[in-house]
């Protein structure tokens, strides 16, 4: 298989191209680098009824046998890792070391998930019954992923799919769908035909995914605009859906800070992969004592530190905006803030004639609660700073959102960011630290952030139904 070049849907096990093909962008350049087949209908329909039929015994293998299947999988991307961080950089724009979070984390996901294995509920055990509730699982499975973490993302939706006994479809972003491509291509040496496959395409191919009569559980990651619209579509056959939708993550610093010492750790905390993150911090409130150092403190990190730039330049620090529909986004952000004569501590300009979608780092200096750069999800690297002094009132702030994906405190004393902690509605709270997350602990959206978990055992049974059997020992029934 060459790494960099022919890219093929996997469909009942077969390498499969496309008499019309999409375009790949590199982000760092604006240039299409590569072609991507355009799944058709029939293709979804295809690919559907394969994995039908693969369920049938993929679901009867054991869990023993599944673990080391999944084993065998993350082998094979680990002695691929190389190809697949230089293609996952020149796709989505990351620097390497953002490229090896990605890929080593995959191989350790699936390692980890392997281990994982369904409990079975006795229920009553008496001379009289026998009642059993166990997990079988849901059938066929479309996983729909966004371009931010391609290969992650997809993972997250692979390895508990197939640790449950479903088989999965894959549909990658149009922006990303390289890499999806080769993991899934990769995985045809492992898995029987039909098990796990990937269908390349545009929207339209992931709408046709949830209204699908014979997918039976949608795995959605992407925006909470798209997540309503799978939520709908999906309705009409009672699909099963986990939704990871989008965020507005606040994180509150206390005043009891050292502002030099926290800028790294509350940079990284916003911009980590350029910002394209469901999980950076996107509100950064700022106790008013120590508001002034921490606005200075960053900025003097972003203009001493941080290179933004093509990822494949060892140097880069952060990559280009994944692609122009994003890039126009994020530039509306700067716009916004420009219009409205909000001040910038740092960036704000976007030099236009650069030759990839590159933004530069920004922060905005306490600009109002309901402006635009605060209340929406900018995914690009813009960050707005805000003052606040009573403890009540920021929680009340940064509650006051219709997301509730995850939110930070940082501060010395433990007693007060627990307490904050606390009082904060998102999935994940992290204190004094930030993007901690593993195989083992729930992950999912509370508000529009999402429906139901990815990751730890609650992440694996939502690709089951409950089966509950009941024995009557007793009864002469012949
Ligand atoms: P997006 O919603 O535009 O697209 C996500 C996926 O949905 C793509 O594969 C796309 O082709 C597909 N899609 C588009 N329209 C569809 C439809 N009508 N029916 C079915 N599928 C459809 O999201 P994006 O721009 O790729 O990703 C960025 C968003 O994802 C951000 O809002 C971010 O916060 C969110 N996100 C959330 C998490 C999480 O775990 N909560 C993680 C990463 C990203």
């Amino acid at each position: 298989m060459n790494i960099d070049t022919d890219f093929a849907m996997a469909i009942n096990g077969q390498m499969v191209t496309t008499e019309n093909t999409l375009p790949v962008y590199n982000p760092a350049t604006r240039s299409v680098f590569a072609q991507v087949p355009d799944a058709s209908k029939a293709q979804l329909d295809e690919t559907v009824s394969a994995a039908r039929q693969a369920f049938n015994s993929w679901s009867k293998t054991s869990a023993d046998e599944r673990q080391a299947a999944l084993e065998a999988y993350a082998d094979i991307i680990e002695a691929n890792a190389e190809g697949l961080m230089s293609l996952l950089t020149r796709e989505q724009g990351k620097p390497r070391a953002g490229a090896e979070w990605e890929v080593f984390g995959s191989v350790a996901w699936l390692r980890a998930i392997a281990t994982q294995r369904l409990p079975e509920e006795k229920v009553e055990e008496t001379d009289e019954r026998r009642v059993i509730t166990r997990m079988t699982p849901v059938g066929v499975v479309g996983a729909i992923v966004p371009w931010n973490f391609p290969i992650l993302l997809a993972i997250w939706k692979i390895a508990p799919a197939l640790m449950a006994g479903c088989t999965i479809i894959v549909k990658p972003s149009p922006y990303t769908p390289l890499s999806d491509l080769k993991i899934v291509e990769l995985a045809q040496q492992v898995f029987p035909a039909g098990v796990l496959s990937a269908l390349s395409g545009g929207d339209e191919l992931g709408k046709w995914m949830t209204v699908h009569p014979d997918i039976n559980k949608i795995a959605f990651t992407g925006s909470t605009e798209t997540g309503r619209h799978v939520m709908r579509s999906a309705s009409d056959t009672i699909k099963r859906v986990t939704l990871e939708l989008g965020g507005n993550d606040p994180a509150i610093v206390m005043p009891d800070v050292d502002a030099k010492a926290i800028a790294p750790q509350l940079f990284w905390a916003a911009f980590q992969n350029n910002a394209q993150f469901c999980n950076v911090t996107k509100r950064l409130y700022v106790h008013e004592d120590v508001y002034d150092e921490v606005r200075d403190a960053l900025a003097d990190f972003i203009a001493a530190n941080i290179k933004v730039g093509d990822g494949t330049e060892a140097d880069t620090d952060l990559g280009p905006i994944q692609n122009s529909m994003q890039y126009e986004k994020v530039k509306g952000y700067f716009a916004d803030c420009h219009d409205n004569g909000y001040k910038f501590a740092i960036g704000g300009e976007i030099d236009e004639s650069a030759p990839g979608w590159f933004v530069p780092v920004s922060l905005v200096d306490n600009p109002p609660e309901d402006s635009r750069i605060v209340t929406e999800e900018p995914f690009g690297p813009i960050l707005p700073l805000l003052k606040w002094s009573d403890e009540a009132d920021v929680i009340a702030r940064a509650n006051d959102t219709i997301y509730g994906l995850g939110a930070s405190v940082w501060g010395n004393d433990i007693d007060a960011i627990q307490r904050i902690g606390s009082q904060l509605e998102a999935g994940t709270v992290w204190l004094n630290e930030i993007h901690q997350y593993s195989p083992f602990q729930a992950f999912g959206g509370h508000k529009q952030s999402g429906l139901g978990c990815e990751n730890s055992l609650h992440g694996l049974m939502e690709y089951t139904n409950w089966q509950t059997t009941t024995l009557n020992k007793v009864s002469e029934i012949a």
